[in-house]
């Protein structure tokens, strides 16, 4: 399958930071094959398609790097309380998910799919339980995903046991799957909270064992530090280096307090810290260090958490709290400027997830993961001065995305989803929300 791109602006992002006024992207099966000026493009050539997107931008599509997909079940029930404290989640979301069943996932995954692709997300990382029902849908929707398998312990050794067992089954299935689109990981809900030191090693050695990465919550209140303070005499950070966490890749969920004195230490690992702007400010928490862990080396990314903070999935949005965030942080204008916040919603992403090779950037040789945006509708104008970086952070929204592809496949054309049934799945996702509440005691 070929597919010509034409007419329209480029923003290739990367470290080449390319931009066409006028291009024109080859697409060839699952990669990018050519990107240049519209002038140069192919002529007398056959395509499968051929697209001109006058009037429109292309970009890089934009990575997810933290959430819980069937959480979208829970939107709006946890309203006037923080879950970025042990007793808000445990009080409100532990509740609701001791009432929830499996048969309530795949249609809030197909919700939370279906608004990814519809504002601009071409690839996240999830981490949450009940993984073989989350699995078909992110499948069928055609997305790109880094999938954990979600571990709370809470002191309990049979969980653990069982919990580690279904672990290493997870990862031995998918990661031997036909598609390197899915990839498992580890998902330890938080460490030091509700995983103990024993699971950790265990969860390390698993990670190890399929070479993969692991998916956590760190530092969303300093429960950990003071944990590790009065247990090991340390700080979280200098405990997991000690017992080899940080010998994978870490996906650090929130990273809204880690003591600015081990900011080297994680900046020479591969470690990234995703935040979620508007989850933090929605629960009163401290607003994360963004710019100067990223001046310490630290890889930074962004993600929308579970929706029941924030509560939406789009990014632009996302983007524009973030920057919003890290200048009132540091009491400055610009202090994430437009550009970088560009290159967190995608490259930052892409390295969190280890497809820094592979996505988040628009050249030839890429996977075909990119959004086109209607840059006739609202907030571009005036042309010159307002675009691109300046729009796409501070004026335009998700709802301008027009096409959405993944892997060489359109899951989006002209503003309509081409592999899930949003409006279907919103009608299961309604009948489940009734008997959770009823289940829950809450109906
Ligand atoms: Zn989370």
């Amino acid at each position: 399958m070929a597919i010509l791109l034409t007419g329209g602006m480029i923003l290739g992002l990367g470290l080449a930071d390319t931009i066409y006024d006028a291009g024109y992207v080859v697409v060839d099966g699952d990669r990018i094959a050519e990107v240049g000026p519209a002038a140069a493009a192919p002529s007398g050539r056959a395509f499968d398609e051929v697209v001109d997107f006058s009037g429109r931008l292309l970009m890089p599509g934009l990575v997810n790097a933290h959430t819980h997909t069937p959480m979208t079940l829970f939107r709006g029930l946890a309203e006037g309380v923080s879950l970025l404290t042990m007793d808000g989640w445990y009080n409100t979301i532990r509740l609701l998910e001791l009432a929830m069943t499996a048969d309530m996932v795949p249609a809030s995954v197909e919700v939370a799919c279906a608004e990814m692709i519809r504002t601009g997300t071409t690839t996240f990382a999830d981490q949450y339980f009940f993984m073989d029902q989350v699995i078909p849908t992110v499948e069928r929707s055609g997305l790109r995903a880094a999938l954990a398998y979600g571990i709370v312990e809470l002191n309990d050794p049979e969980a653990r046991d069982r919990e580690l067992a279904a672990l290493d089954g997870f990862l031995e299935t998918i990661n031997s799957g036909e598609t390197d689109r899915l990839r498992g990981w580890v998902g330890p809900h938080a460490f030091f909270v509700d995983n103990s030191p024993e699971t950790m090693l265990a969860e390390r050695a698993i990670a190890e064992k399929y070479d993969t990465g692991l998916h956590i919550h760190l530092s969303t209140t300093g429960e950990e530090d003071a944990f590790c303070a009065e247990h090991y005499g340390t700080t979280a950070v200098r405990k997991m280096d000690e017992l080899g966490m940080l010998e994978r890749p870490v996906i650090a969920a929130h990273a809204l307090t880690i003591p600015q004195g081990d900011w080297g230490i994680l900046g020479e690992c591969n470690f990234t810290a995703a935040i979620a702007a508007s989850a933090c400010m929605r629960a009163g928490a401290e607003a994360a260090p963004v710019v100067g862990m990223r001046a310490a080396g630290i890889n930074i990314a962004m993600g929308t958490d579970n929706v029941c903070n924030n509560n939406d999935y789009d990014l632009f949005l996302e983007m524009r709290t973030l920057a919003k965030l890290a200048s009132f942080r540091e009491g400055r204008p610009g202090a994430l400027p437009a550009r970088d916040v560009l290159d967190i919603a995608t490259r930052g992403g892409a390295k969190a997830l280890g497809l820094e090779d592979e996505i988040g950037v628009v050249a030839a040789g890429k996977k075909a993961d990119l959004i086109v945006l209607d840059q006739q509708e609202i907030g571009w104008a005036p042309a010159g001065a307002n675009a691109p970086f300046t729009a796409l952070v501070y004026s335009v929204n998700g709802l301008h995305v027009t096409d959405t592809m993944a892997d060489g496949r359109w899951l989006m054309r002209e503003r309509r989803l081409t592999t899930l049934d949003y409006r279907a799945a919103r009608a299961r996702q309604a009948e489940d929300v009734k008997r959770l509440l009823a289940l829950a005691g809450r109906g």
